[in-house]
């Protein structure tokens, strides 16, 4: 296995840099079992690495330990008719397009394609839940194989021990190195989806009649203009899937010329007043082309996937992300706009990318699942990033707590112990209790961890 000494490693984006000792890439689970009982040669805290697109730190300390990148090993295994075995490291994208092409699709396909399916088994994921569903994609995870901190070989299954997969699905690389996951599929439905710009006041509205009709609801957020733009999507099965064009032009938009022509602005439209104008006008352009253009009866549902590479510059698309409970959503939603608003009047901060939100079924079958207490539904602003960005997060984390919102440790950023408290309550100490028996010596404990568990 290739094996490097103190290099400095970057996620996707660069928010996040890590020193560790010792870099290593293993090929194979005699490789992990190596990495996790030598521990001069992989120091701890040994964490692995899937992709690094998490906008928080989740892949170790600032200085020292083992990073563990597990994407040589992503193989995809085998197939039942409703299961896919896959190795840790494949992609969603890679993932999706081999079903695909049997005629299969994940439940929940997430717009990233990027993220491993060990992350994906193991830590938080959002998108629109389609009713019956259920929220993330942990929950249709039947079972995993993983190296555990003192090398031996354990198979977690829904079927054998589903208390413990409540845990292994927010375990976060904390239990071990997942070297195998399986995972529902379903046959290939093609889908419906429409957006519909509209006030806040109409999306409060609509929305029970949305659900009641069983849509899955996205929605983009435009807080200084005080608008929604909602996505409904729906499965179709009375048609084959034929289009995908639409979503390829959404994708190109979001990961490229979104955040190149709000750059472009930013840069060039240096007057305070014309600057606000002038992505007014922007973001209303965007939802006009969002209304009439992004639109299908048939589409496929694979082609939502955006692949978001490595190293993107500037032209960046950053988010957090925060779920509240549906019930008090909206009056949050209203809140959250005038939160943007004022942070603008103290600081000249604006978002320079519209927000985006998630309607998600109700999910207990991840521990630190942040839709525990019922249905959720989350705000996630995003922006192209920058210090006052960071600044601005900061901010909204406490906006959010003090709310009763509830975070991901992997897509929420600059979390501090009080927060995962307040959100998780008891939840955090069942979880803390079992990752100390599972690993009392702290083999997979960063500092980063270690402070939100203690
Ligand atoms: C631009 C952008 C768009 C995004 N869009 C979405 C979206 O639409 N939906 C969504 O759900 N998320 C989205 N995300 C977030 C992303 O999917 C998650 O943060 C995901 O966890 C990242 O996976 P990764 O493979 O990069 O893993 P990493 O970020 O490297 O790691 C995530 C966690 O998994 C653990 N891990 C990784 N591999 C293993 C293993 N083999 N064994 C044990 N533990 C392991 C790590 O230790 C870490 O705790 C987006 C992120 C970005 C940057």
């Amino acid at each position: 296995m290739d094996t490097q000494q103190d290099v400095t490693v970057k996620s996707w984006d660069g928010t996040w840099t890590y020193h560790p000792r010792v870099r290593v890439t293993p090929e194979s689970v005699d490789d992990l079992v190596e990495i996790m009982t030598d521990t001069v040669r992989f120091p701890t805290p040994v964490r692995p690495a899937g992709s690094m697109h998490s906008t928080a730190r989740m892949n170790g300390d600032d200085e020292g330990g083992t990073m563990v990148d597990m994407k040589a090993m992503n193989r995809i295994l085998h197939f039942s008719e409703d299961t896919v075995t896959v190795e840790p490291g494949v992609t969603h994208d890679e993932l999706t397009r081999a079903l695909k092409a049997r005629g299969l699709q994940p439940y929940i396909t997430t717009e990233i394609g990027n993220t491993t399916i060990a992350a994906f088994a193991c830590a938080a994921t959002k998108d629109s839940s389609f009713p019956g569903g259920f929220g993330q994609v942990s929950s249709y995870v039947t079972a995993v194989r993983l190296v555990t901190p003192q090398g031996e070989i354990r198979e977690i299954s829904e079927a054998d021990n589903p208390k413990e997969m409540q845990f292994l699905r927010s375990s976060y690389g904390l239990f071990g190195l997942i070297f195998e996951v399986t995972i529902k599929v379903r046959p290939t439905t093609a889908m419906s989806m429409r957006h519909y710009s509209m006030t806040l006041e109409s999306f409060r509205k609509f929305f029970p009649v949305y659900k009641a009709r069983g849509y899955a609801v996205m929605y983009y957020i435009f807080p200084y203009a005080k608008r929604v733009v909602v996505e409904l999507r729906k499965d179709n099965p009375e048609v084959e899937p034929k289009s995908r064009l639409q979503w390829a032009y959404r994708n190109r938009f979001w990961r490229k010329y979104a955040p190149a022509v709000t750059l472009w602005i930013d840069k060039n439209v240096t007057n305070r007043k014309w600057h606000a104008r002038a992505q007014d006008f922007f973001f209303y352009t965007l939802r006009q082309l969002m209304v009439w253009f992004v639109r299908s009866e048939r589409s496929w549902p694979h082609a939502q996937i955006i692949n978001y590479p490595r190293n993107p510059g500037k032209t960046k698309y950053l988010f957090s992300m925060w779920s509240f409970r549906e019930e008090n959503f909206f009056d949050i939603l209203e809140d959250y706009c005038d939160f943007c608003i004022f942070h603008e009047s103290q600081t000249g901060f604006r978002c320079n990318l519209p927000s985006v939100g998630y309607a998600i079924c109700r999910d207990c079958e991840a521990l630190l699942s942040y839709t525990w207490e019922g249905p959720g539904m989350s705000i996630d602003p995003a922006s192209t990033g920058g210090p006052e960005w960071e600044e601005f997060l900061l901010s909204y984390n406490a906006f959010c707590s003090e709310r009763g919102g509830t975070p991901l440790f992997n897509q929420t950023p600059f979390l501090n112990r009080e927060m995962a408290r307040r959100a998780f309550g008891p939840r955090l100490q069942q979880f803390a209790a079992r990752r100390q028996e599972l690993d009392p010596d702290g083999r997979l404990l960063d500092q980063h961890f270690r402070e939100l568990l203690s």
